[in-house]
Parts: C-alpha cells; structure tokens; sequence
C-alpha cells in the first residue's frame, strides 16, 4: 500500500507544537508578530496574505498588514519596508510575490532586515543555510524536511532527485538535503528546463522532488519502484467545477502513486506545510529578537 503523506496532519502537528513558545514568548511580554506585504491586487497573492493572517490568528501570533498600490514607486515599497524593520511589533515580514513588474523583487529583499526575513531569502540568510549555519530555512524546502521526517524517510545515503532549481525551493531544498545534518546527507540531484533525460534522473531516486510548475509532468513511467514522492507543484488546471478549474501537482499522482512507497497529493501536502514553517519561522525570529528561549 502507498502511504499518502497527510501535509494537513504534519502542519496542523507543527502549529500544535508551537503553541507553547507562542505563549512563553508572550508571557515575557514578547508575543509573535508577523506582517505581511501585498504590493497590487492579484487575487491568488490575496488569498496567500489572507491565509497567513488567518493561520497567524489561529496559534495566537499577532498578524499585521500593510497592502501598497500596485502603480506606486518602487520608493514607496522600500519606506514600509523601513517602518517594518523599525517596529518592534514585527518580529517577521513577508513581501508577497510577485511585486508588479517595475519592482525588483530582488532590491526588495535586500532591503529586509535579515533578522525579520522569515522567508529566508535574503542573501545573509542564503549564505547562512548554504555555510551549514542557517538561521530562517526557507518555508517550503522546510515543510519539505519535515513531510520526509514525519514518514520516516531518513535521507542520509539517499539519492533525492529535485526537479525544479528555483531560488525559493530547489536550490534552497537541495541544500538543506546535502548538509552534514541528520535531516540531510542525501545525495542530491537538481534537474531544470535544459536537464537531458529527466526520466532517468527521476528513476533511478529514492526520492523525487518536483518543483517545477509544469501540470502533471512527472508521470508514473519517470518514478522508480518503491521511490518517495514529494510534489511540490501548485497549478490550476481548466475544470469542470464551480471554479472553473482544479488544482494539480507536478506530479501525475494515480500512476505515480502505482510506483511510489510514499507520495503527497496535491492539495493537502506541501501547500500546508509551507505555512506551517512560516509560523515556525516567525516564532524563531522573536525568540532570537527577544533573547527569550523557546523549545522549538
Ligand atoms: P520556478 O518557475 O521559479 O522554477 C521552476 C523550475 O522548474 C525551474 O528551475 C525550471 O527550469 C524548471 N523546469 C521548468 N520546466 C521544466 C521541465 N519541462 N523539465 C524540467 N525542469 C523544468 O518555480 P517555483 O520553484 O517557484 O515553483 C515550482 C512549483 O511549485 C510551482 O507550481 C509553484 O506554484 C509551486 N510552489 C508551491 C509551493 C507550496 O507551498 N506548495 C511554494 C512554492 C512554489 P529553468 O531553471 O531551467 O527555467
């Protein structure tokens, strides 16, 4: 039987465990509090700033937000980005991407004090995690770590192939794995558009990673038998539903699963945990901010 890594199980664990650093922290007079930025109106980033505010609520971390026109000057983006830096209530932010297209979103982040950059995407928290030293692991690659956890995946002297070599998962994923680490010692594979032969590279793994954005890429014919199966993928496909469209993977799951031990389904695996690890993060960044210690 294929077990289906349940993301919604783990991530509702996560946000359980956190509850007691949530209220240490708040005890010392220091509750959590994380802010999110929405520069314009796209619907999809709403919904994404709505559901961390609505997470936050839930764990008992204070949610703040600041929304900037979507026609305003870049300048305009970098002054809340000052204010956030400067208050005392925030002890983590978020810029929701994609900013319009005359930001740089990676202006952006570097404007960001590193300390609140829950996201981990700064260039002094990519140069931590990939030193071994990392201070905010980045949200998804993170959930990542820990779906492979929960279904007692140990990957050390395992061959992980990861499909997808973006800055946000792929390359940030493939850096945690290879760590000298107890969560990591994987042998890693990273494939991307020009990767020759992708379905061998996938076959021959232990464990996939598809990150890509690609509807259903990854086929059951490309998975090994008895392989672990992590899709990453979040893509709306054209449906006959009330929406008008579905959400699929980048993974196929029925055949995949065929060929898979392990497998998340799409939604309700890596989505959840990604939020989860917002959380974790956010909870990290007051401690630190703090000096308070938590068990995290
Ligand atoms: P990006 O578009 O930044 O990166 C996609 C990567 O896939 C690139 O490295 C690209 O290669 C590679 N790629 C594209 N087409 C192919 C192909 N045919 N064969 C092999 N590799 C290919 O995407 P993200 O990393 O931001 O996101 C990937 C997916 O994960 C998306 O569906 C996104 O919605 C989802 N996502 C889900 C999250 C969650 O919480 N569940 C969080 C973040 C993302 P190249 O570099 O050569 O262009």
């Amino acid at each position: 039987m294929t077990e289906i890594i349940d993301g919604n199980a783990v991530a509702s664990q996560i946000r359980d465990d956190l509850t007691a650093a949530i209220e240490t922290l708040a005890d010392a007079g220091a509750r959590p509090g994380l802010a999110t930025v929405l520069m314009g109106d796209d619907p999809a980033s709403q919904t994404y700033v709505n559901m961390k505010q609505r997470d936050c609520e839930e764990v008992g971390i204070e949610s703040h937000h600041v929304d900037v026109d979507g026609d305003a000057s870049p300048a305009e983006l970098y002054d809340a980005i000052v204010d956030l830096n400067d208050d005392p209530d925030v002890h983590g932010y978020i810029v929701q991407a994609p900013v319009p297209d005359h930001v740089d979103y990676r202006e952006v982040i570097r404007r960001v004090d590193p300390i609140k950059d829950v996201d981990g995407f700064h260039p002094e928290n990519v140069g931590r995690l990939v030193a071994g030293d990392a201070r905010f692991r980045p949200c998804t690659p993170h959930g990542v770590q820990k779906l492979l956890e929960t279904a007692g995946v140990d990957t050390e002297g395992k061959d992980v192939t990861i499909v997808g070599r973006s800055d946000i998962v792929g390359k940030p994923l493939a850096n945690l794995l290879l760590q000298k680490a107890e969560d990591g010692n994987a042998t890693v594979t990273v494939c991307h558009s020009r990767t020759d032969d992708l379905g061998a590279k996938t076959r021959s793994a232990d464990v996939v990673v598809a990150a890509v954005g690609v509807p259903e890429l990854i086929d059951g014919s490309m998975i090994g038998e008895g392989a672990v199966v992590i899709d990453v993928g979040v893509n709306r496909v054209d449906a006959d539903t009330e929406k008008g469209y579905e959400l699929v993977g980048d993974v196929e799951f029925e055949s995949a699963k065929e060929q898979a031990s392990a497998i998340t389904p799409v939604p309700g695996g890596v989505g959840p945990m990604t939020r989860a690890m917002l959380l974790y993060n956010t909870v990290k960044a007051a401690s630190l901010q703090e000096d308070v210690v938590v068990d995290l």
